[in-house]
């Protein structure tokens, strides 16, 4: 028998929706998939020969938990030159993936019955791992998708909040103002910002801020998290890192000795190779010129709302005009069904009146898949 613990999270319905897509295509049906959040760029070469050189090289044994102590300097130097956030290898955790990062965060922070603020829409992972901490997300809306500073209510249990820009599922852009006043609300308050950052580099005419970098203060409270997997095309090798004052960092380690040990040491020097330059110009300049696409295509729906997206590679449409009694779900599989589509039904990620639509396919495929849904909605 499962625990209750296990009975009450939801899978990842972006990974159930995906599969099912590729499962029909596999099938022989076209599918034109919107689901799943991946770059369909490669992987750079560069990355894959320093894979095959650590096998070569025998780098296949047992790596440092936190790390291996060239990446968590390479993680230094990028935070200190990029994110203005000064740390020691000390303070870096590399985990499997930010997701796992994230996980460790909160296993960190976050004792049972602890509230743990969500800004929705939000990444649905991140309320199903604040309940597999034993604390409850509490879940703040923000209807214009910028930070819902008005609307953040600290209580004695609240522990932390977790903020993602640029943002899945919106790819809206938080203001240096709003991150600023956010940053002194946790100071006030004491309490921990969980900064998922994985799409910084995936924005086109804002500017990133870290939110970490504005005092020690805040620093201090703060947990940055980045990772390979979306700047570098690099999602199967589940590289991503935490960056946190000492204890934290300490705290986090400690709970990745007793879960997996150190990550793959082969992705390990992969990431080392990939940290050397910049993620490519050209992956960012291809996003924007999809975004335009689908932003211009969607918008000449009649009944579809939609805002501009300003970063990561998501676009998250109001459909409510166009349900006709249906609920979101049942919307979401009669384009499936009959657009041969696959979208994910906005309640992942906290509400029921949006769908969302990953842009990381060919500008063909867009323009393809969107005047399907358009047509099968006439
Ligand atoms: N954070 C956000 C907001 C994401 O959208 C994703 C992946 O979809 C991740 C983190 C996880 O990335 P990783 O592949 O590094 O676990």
């Amino acid at each position: 028998m499962v625990s209750r613990l296990a009975a009450s999270i939801a899978p990842s319905e972006t990974f159930a929706i995906d599969q099912k897509a590729k499962q029909l295509a596999a099938q022989g049906r076209s599918i034109i998939n919107f689901s799943i959040g991946e770059p369909d760029f490669q992987t750079p070469e560069r990355v894959k020969e320093a894979t095959i050189t650590a096998v070569k090289g025998n780098r296949t044994k047992y790596a440092p938990v936190a790390g291996i102590q060239e990446l968590k300097q390479a993680v230094c130097d990028k935070l200190v030159q990029e994110n203005k956030l000064e740390y020691q290898p000390e303070n870096i955790v590399v985990s499997n993936g930010a997701k796992q990062s994230l996980y460790n965060a909160l296993l960190a922070i976050a004792n049972s019955g602890d509230e743990i603020i969500v800004i929705a829409p939000y990444w649905s992972t991140y309320a199903e791992q604040v309940k597999l901490c034993r604390a409850k997300p509490v879940i703040v809306q923000s209807n214009d998708f910028s930070l819902p500073l008005g609307e953040i209510k600290i209580s004695k249990r609240t522990k932390a909040i977790i903020i993602n820009s640029p943002n899945n599922p919106t790819g809206a852009v938080y203001s240096k103002k709003q991150l600023e006043e956010l940053g002194e609300l946790a100071v006030k308050h004491q309490i921990h910002i969980i900064s998922d950052e994985i799409y910084e580099k995936i924005i086109y005419d804002e500017q990133h801020y870290s939110i970490g970098s504005f005092s020690e203060d805040i620093k201090k409270l703060t947990i940055t998290i980045n990772g390979l997997s979306k700047s570098y095309a690099m999602t199967g090798y589940r590289v991503g890192y935490a960056a946190a004052a000492k204890e934290l960092a300490q705290a986090m380690q400690k709970i990745q000795s007793q879960t997996t040990s150190g990550i793959n040491t082969m992705a390990q020097y992969a990431a080392l190779e990939a940290m050397k330059t910049p993620p490519s110009k050209d992956m960012v300049a291809e996003f924007r010129k999809r975004r335009d696409i689908i932003y211009a295509h969607l918008k000449q729906i009649d009944g579809i709302a939609v805002d501009l997206p300003k970063g990561a590679f998501y676009i998250f449409p109001d459909v409510s005009k166009l349900l006709s009694g249906r609920t979101i779900q049942e919307f979401s599989e009669y384009l499936l069904e009959k657009a041969n589509i696959a979208v994910v039904p906005g309640p992942a990620f906290g509400r029921t009146a949006n769908i969302r639509f990953s842009y990381a396919l060919a500008a063909e495929k867009i323009e393809e898949g969107i005047s399907r849904m358009q047509e099968a909605l006439k």
